[in-house]
């Protein structure tokens, strides 16, 4: 078939600056294939030499247990998650800061490792005194304080698995949740602190427990003092359990294999899964993947920007950054409260020096425009990460210039809630970096981009991406549902992990991951991704944002519609329209002309900030939603939407 050429996706390479390769890790390209090959020729014991970094009770026998779509790392192998993310630090530098949290409000928590220690070990405590056993689930509905990776730490110490859901979540959705996982116990907070509003944690709670009832006790942080009711025998305040609680808690030994956590995914594209990660093999994985992508060191202070209830939050705030004895920077609230230079503001105060955040979060950086960042001293930094959906060139290149000043490299990470851990990024001081693209994939990571036949295709066609063996990190199953897990992981492409997402392999060997399979659009028997074409948008200096989708076409089959939002500064218009149309055709030909464009102010996208074509799909098909929309972060933007269509219809 004809494949497109993705101009948008010819970017020039930027080489690792000089003076961070001194220094990095790993410190040049050969380097990096050394390692690489090295994993690929022998991937166990690769993985085995790894896992030296854990601390381990009982040494594994066996590195990988494989019968496919199921593995066991590690096999025979006993150690404890909270003793690797917490004690084996106390015993080399208790006053280390383990955790620098700062509230909305400006108020701050700081806990050295010592603290840290203290606090998980009696919260540990607290969960078995209230019946929690090894195995038992744990529901957590917290805001981002320090009780939310206290929680998750004093549940790995005991062998509970958590379940985190994303505060911002309604009563239905932590209710299935609950429901689907079993969980025994939650946790939750009198409320939490959003641009400067309370978000009513507990009402929210207590309605979806009144259709819980595998639910036992609900454990309550006090964050606001708001007044809240209370159900005596369920309802237990954190401070007074914790407080009753002793504080030494012997961290026991679990099986490589013992269940870690369940999380559900984001939801762009349907029914939300229970992703099961497991201990051992996810945990080095985070932690090594932590010290190579962001070139770890001791005195760094790690600032990754996600919310814990995502995948990106576990891995990268939590678990990886603590299993490395890292110091991080942890914020209660949003980007512009009070002010959009909060962020950076933050990076000042803190002297942050490694800063991982979204793509999302950076198209908004440049939508609000660089006065934000002229007020303040942001020289610490050393290098930037981004992550969640790919980035548009030109917002790489603004990340670049205006937060890196051409200094710090950016390392574009591709994973996924299943994957565990980032598998394809650039290694910051070896890989050149091409906007866009998350360059080569991980040491002991075979990312192929195939056809349904698993044949790679060749530069410039889209296909694919998969992984080709399994890795220490990747889910075990769909918690429940062990047929979707093979079906939809392992049955798409017989033998190899389907990734879901659409990717190009151009002729260094980068890969380009394009968006969902389902994203991408057939125009006249051309295959265009969804991101060559907001790419483009975003290029022209009006845009801020572009989501980009198909509706049936019965000349073309498909035709392609555009929904923008605008940087400050610029308005709404019939030129703007044909502009930006012409802009499109102009950057990648006539043949990606957009049949409409659509100005929103805002664009749907989950509670994680991901764009879900998903609604916009339905909407320029159909003019209205019947789809799931419960993962949706902004209720109104939906019905904004199909109004604005309405009106330019007329
Ligand atoms: P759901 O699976 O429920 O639809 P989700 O896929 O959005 O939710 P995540 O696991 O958080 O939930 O996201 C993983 C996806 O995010 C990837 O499959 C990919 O589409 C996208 N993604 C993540 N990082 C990158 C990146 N660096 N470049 C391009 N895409 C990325
Ligand atoms: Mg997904």
């Amino acid at each position: 078939m004809q494949e497109f050429d993705p101009h948008v996706l010819e970017e020039k390479a930027v080489p690792p600056p000089a003076e961070f390769s001194k220094h990095a890790r790993v410190k040049s390209l050969e380097e990096y294939r050394k390692i690489y090959e090295r994993a690929e020729r022998d991937p166990e014991g690769f993985w085995g030499e790894q896992a030296k970094m854990l601390d381990w009770f009982s040494q594994p026998t066996r590195v990988l247990e494989w019968k496919q779509p199921h593995a066991k790392w590690f096999v025979g192998g006993k150690l404890n998650v909270a003793h690797n993310c917490v004690d084996r630090h106390v015993a080399k530098h208790a006053d280390k800061p383990a955790l620098l949290w700062e509230a909305e409000d400006g108020s701050k928590v700081r806990l050295t490792y010592a603290e840290l220690q203290e606090r998980v070990c009696r919260f540990a405590n607290a969960l078995k005194s209230l019946g929690v056993k090894a195995g038992d689930c744990v529901a957590i509905y917290l805001p981002m304080i320090p009780e939310l990776p206290i929680a998750m730490l004093g549940c790995a110490r005991i062998g509970a698995v958590h379940s985190v859901v994303f505060g911002g979540f309604s009563a239905t959705a932590l209710a299935d949740r609950i429901a689907d996982a079993k969980s025994k116990v939650l946790i939750t907070a009198d409320g939490g602190y959003r641009r400067g509003k309370v978000v009513p944690l507990k009402d929210t709670a207590d309605a979806a427990l009144k259709n819980c009832p595998t639910i036992e006790k609900s454990i309550v942080v006090k964050r606001t003092g708001e007044k809240v009711a209370w159900q005596e025998g369920r309802d237990l305040w954190w401070h007074d359990i914790e407080k009753a609680a002793l504080k030494d808690c012997p961290a026991a030994p679990f099986d490589s294999e013992h269940p870690l956590y369940i999380l559900y995914t984001s939801g762009t594209t349907g029914k939300p899964k229970g992703v099961l990660h497991t201990s051992a093999g996810y945990l080095l994985q985070c932690m090594w993947s932590t010290r190579l992508v962001f070139d770890l060191r001791d005195d760094d202070i790690y600032w990754c920007t996600a919310d814990i209830g995502w995948v990106t939050g576990h891995s990268y705030i939590v678990y990886g950054p603590l299993a490395n004895g890292a110091t991080i920077v942890m914020y209660e609230g949003a980007p512009d409260q009070p002010r959009k230079d909060r962020f950076w503001e933050i990076v000042e105060r803190y002297k942050v020096t490694i800063f991982y955040s979204s793509a999302t979060a950076v198209r908004a950086f440049m939508a609000w425009g660089k006065e934000w960042l002229d007020k303040h001293d942001i020289s610490s930094l050393r290098l930037l990460g981004t992550v969640g959906e790919p980035i548009n060139p030109a917002a790489w290149k603004w990340y670049y210039d205006v937060i890196g000043k051409n200094r710090c490299p950016i390392v574009d990470t591709w994973w996924q809630t299943e994957t565990g851990s980032i598998l394809i990024s650039p290694l910051p001081g070896a890989t050149a970096t091409k906007p866009g693209s998350a360059t080569l994939p991980m040491p002991g990571i075979i990312a192929k981009v195939v056809n349904m036949k698993n044949e790679p295709v060749g530069p410039g066609e889209t296909g694919y991406l998969t992984i080709q063996k399994p890795w220490p990190s990747m889910l075990r199953t769909i918690y429940g549902d062990d047929d979707r897990y093979r079906r939809e992981y392992w049955e798409k492409i017989p033998g190899v992990y389907f990734a879901g997402d659409a990717a190009q392999c151009d002729k260094d060997g980068y890969i380009w991951v394009l968006g969902r399979v389902d994203d991408v659009i057939k125009v006249a028997g051309h295959r265009l991704s969804s991101m060559e074409i907001e790419s483009a948008l975003v290029s022209h200096p009006s845009v801020a944002e572009a989501a980009v989708v198909a509706r049936p076409d019965e000349i073309k089959g498909e035709a392609i519609v555009c929904f923008v939002t605008l940087r400050s500064g610029h308005s709404i218009s019939g030129e703007l329209r044909v502009a930006l149309m012409e802009h499109v055709s102009v950057t990648i030909g006539s043949i990606a002309r957009p049949a409409d464009v659509r100005f929103c102010d805002i664009l749907p996208k989950t509670r994680s900030g991901k764009i879900m074509r998903r609604l916009l799909r339905e909407l320029a098909h159909k003019g209205g939603i019947s789809g799931d929309t419960t993962t949706l972060e902004d209720m109104g933007v939906i019905e904004r939407l199909a109004k604005a269509q309405g009106q330019e219809e007329e």
